[in-house]
């Protein structure tokens, strides 16, 4: 049986005081909140922290979806389960519900959450192919306050974020612009597991021609990863079969995908080409009333 190492905690009470525990403990100390990424690697000593902050607790504080005029605000404790059951996010942004539907199973979801997802940091996770898609920005807080990060900032590296010792992620905000749609496609070995590769598309509208257009794409990279070319390659143009492949292209052309046990990296090349054409294919049927 895999158990962690001997450790001290404590359940925090408000975001101030988990932040407090933080800026005490230093970095010995670690937050939990859905504990589905932590947990199991502290099960293989992949984590050690001395001091776990369950942030539980806090869920009635930072679980939210807030739906304003110009931008969804979500609470870093918000749960998969609620991303997924929610109509008002699924409404304006699709690409949640999607993403979710193919994320781990009901026990997972259940208990991960948005920020957990983020602040993992893994390049194959899904929820921020999907922020990084939607431009989403991440707002971080400490003692001294708030800053907002782009999901760009946000992601450092491979399971290393901006998020510094003493602080906390504490909302993601997702900005809505008119006549857009979304979507995302993942292939995976089995049901619930992580992806192969997938790909999250969105697609704004503008008198029939593209005015915008942004890919995501997970576990080709480091990071996930956005796709600048593409947006700059659909910009003015109508949406055609011929204009989903060129953005396919481009996509295979941009990654960074690895040999591994999911996969060769040709292969995965292969995939990110056919599912940013699938992704992009559905957004626009929505756009249209046809999905
Ligand atoms: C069997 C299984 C299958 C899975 N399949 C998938 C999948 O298909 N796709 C996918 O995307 N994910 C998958 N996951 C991961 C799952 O989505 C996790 O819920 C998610 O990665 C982490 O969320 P969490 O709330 O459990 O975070 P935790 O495990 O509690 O925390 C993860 C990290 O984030 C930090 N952290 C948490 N919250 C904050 C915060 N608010 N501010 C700062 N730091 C914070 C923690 O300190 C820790 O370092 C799977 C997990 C399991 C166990």
């Amino acid at each position: 049986m895999q158990v962690p190492a001997p450790l001290e905690y404590e359940r925090a009470t408000s975001v101030d005081h988990a932040i407090g525990l933080l800026e005490r403990l230093g970095d010995s100390a670690r937050l939990v909140a859905g504990g589905h990424s932590l947990l199991p690697m502290m099960k293989l000593r992949l984590a050690t922290p001395e001091y776990l902050i369950d942030i539980n607790d806090l869920h009635a504080q930072l679980g939210y979806i807030k739906v304003e005029q110009t931008q969804i605000r979500i609470g870093a404790m918000t749960r998969h389960r609620e991303l997924l059951e929610s109509e008002a996010l699924a409404d304006t942004f699709p690409i949640f519900r999607d993403a979710e539907r193919v994320i781990a199973d009901p026990v997972v979801r259940n208990r991960g959450t948005l920020g957990g997802s983020l602040c993992q940091a893994d390049p194959s996770e899904d929820l921020s192919a999907v922020c990084t898609t939607l431009g989403a920005s991440c707002v971080i807080r400490n003692s001294g306050g708030e800053r907002v990060v782009t999901m760009e900032e946000f992601h450092r590296g491979p399971y290393e974020t901006a998020v510094g010792d003493a602080e906390m992620l504490v909302e993601i905000r997702v900005p809505i612009r008119g006549n857009g749609s979304s979507a995302y496609e993942k292939v995976e070995r089995r049901a619930g597991d992580w992806a192969i590769v997938s790909a999250g598309a969105a697609v704004w509208l503008d008198g029939g021609v593209i005015s915008d257009a942004r890919v995501g794409l997970a576990a080709v990279g480091p990071n996930t990863t956005g796709l600048p070319a593409v947006s700059e390659a659909l910009r003015g143009r109508e949406p055609s079969e011929e204009v989903y492949q060129l953005a396919g292209d481009l996509a295979a052309r941009h990654c960074s995908p690895a040999t591994d046990t999911r996969g060769s990296a040709d292969y995965k090349r292969h995939l990110a080409m056919e599912l940013t054409r699938r992704a992009l294919r559905r957004s626009v049927a929505r756009l249209n009333g046809r999905v």
